[in-house]
């Protein structure tokens, strides 16, 4: 039985956005979400870390959370370019994406590296949102269930609970390509994720919220967070504009 799990969705804005168009879309966001008496599911946006200051004060008071797109293992010392999740908390997040796909295959990050910096948003207080999925040639030869089985074993830590790990479905072949899943795909994926997270955290792993991610849109959204154990998105390009995001958010609040 699927349990009660608040929803999320949450925008990852990746290398995307100058301070006046994005203070303006967060803005407008914000005002909407104003507006929410009792939002029934939790929004969050992960811009780059140069917005990060400004988008905490446009979003005060809305309960828009704020994020990173990664952060590195350690708090602190000699990592040029690398930010920490210590310092992600004091620039005001609550969340940070570790494992996206860009990152392992732009940066060569393995799944021991992912549940480093995993247990390091745990560290400094932060929720950890842990992405895995297939790459279109792995869903080919049948390969999508080992690959994502084995990326939670090795991405996720022990002590990752319900409040501090939330996973992010993410197939590679879907994000920023405009295909998705078909429903039935997402389903059995998310059923994979839950029974394995079941298995090995008990009920905390009932409790971990699993986003879909890849391709959401405002008229895929509602299918998608209609799938069971499916509790949120990971949205990229659309959630660059308050006009995109907001039909997908409202589907969920
Ligand atoms: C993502 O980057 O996590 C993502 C899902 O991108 P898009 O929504 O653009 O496919």
């Amino acid at each position: 039985m699927a349990a009660k799990v608040r929803p999320l969705i949450a925008g990852n804005w990746k290398m995307n956005g100058l301070k006046s168009a994005a203070l303006r879309e967060a803005k407008k966001l914000a005002t909407r979400m104003r507006k929410q008496s009792r939002p029934g599911c939790d929004v969050l946006l992960c811009p780059p870390s140069t917005l990060l200051a400004p988008l905490h004060m446009a979003i005060k008071g809305s309960r828009i959370a704020l994020g990173g797109q990664d952060c590195h293992a350690a708090a602190s010392g000699a990592h040029t370019g690398d930010i920490s999740a210590e310092m992600l908390a004091d620039a005001g997040c609550g969340y940070v994406i570790v494992g996206h796909s860009e990152r392992r295959a732009d940066h060569g990050e393995s799944s021991g590296q992912v549940r480093a910096k995993a247990l390091a948003a745990h560290r400094a207080g932060l929720r950890a949102i842990i992405c895995v999925g297939e790459t279109d040639g792995e869903r080919k030869r049948g390969q999508t269930l080992t690959v994502v089985g084995k990326q939670l074993t090795d991405s996720l830590a022990k002590g990752c609970t319900a409040r501090n790990t939330i996973v992010a479905y993410e197939p590679v072949w879907a994000i920023g390509t405009g295909l998705t899943p078909t429903v039935d795909d997402v389903a059995q994926v998310h059923a994979f994720i839950r029974a394995r997270l079941r298995g090995r955290f008990q009920d905390q792993g009932l409790g971990m919220r699993l986003l879909y991610g890849g391709s959401v849109k405002a008229s895929n959204a509602a299918e998608l967070m209609a799938v069971e154990n499916v509790n949120g998105a990971l949205v990229g390009g659309a959630s660059l504009t308050a006009g995109d995001f907001w039909p997908i958010v409202k589907t969920c609040i």
